[in-house]
């Protein structure tokens, strides 16, 4: 698959999330349905859901390339210790939104919805003076399909 074509197509999913997803949170449901399909996916094909297939990711390539200084990013973006504390850090964001949310269908799709909203706004914090896809080392997602497919290896 040509990546230029799947981020070409998967971009739409983007706007149609954030913004779609403020009139109606509904669609955050598919943030849900495309973590299930990309953590399963990675099992077999690993980061594939990130380069060819992320909405976000394709925000980024396409979109704020344009405008990103694609400065070198610290190294710190790449330390595993660093990485895994942001990863609990958005997971027990994640789960503690879930808990006190009201047990209704809008206010649980609105999680999802506003943890995109949260996140893009970092990933455009970041992108911009470094590289554009800086948020791309630090996403938790990425982390979670990075530990799924090592099951695969061992
Ligand atoms: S690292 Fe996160 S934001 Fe970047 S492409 Fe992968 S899932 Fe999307």
């Amino acid at each position: 698959m040509k990546k230029i074509i799947s981020q070409s197509i998967m971009i739409w999913f983007f706007p149609i999330i954030l913004i779609g997803g403020l009139f109606n949170p509904v669609l955050g449901y598919l943030v849900f349905l495309m973590m299930i399909f990309f953590l399963v996916l990675s099992y077999f094909k690993g980061r594939f859901w990130c380069g060819f297939l992320c909405p976000r990711g394709a925000f980024l390539d396409l979109f704020l390339s344009k405008f990103s200084l694609k400065r070198n990013v610290p190294k710190f973006f790449c330390n595993p210790k660093i990485r895994m504390s942001i990863f609990f850090i958005f997971m027990g964001f994640f789960v503690l939104q879930i808990i006190i949310s009201p047990k209704n269908i809008n206010a649980i799709g609105f999680v999802f919805v506003r943890m995109c909203i949260i996140t893009t706004i970092l990933a455009i914090l970041l992108g911009i003076p470094m590289q554009q896809r800086t948020w791309c080392l630090i996403c938790p997602m990425s982390r979670l399909q990075e530990k799924i497919r090592s099951l695969n290896r061992s």
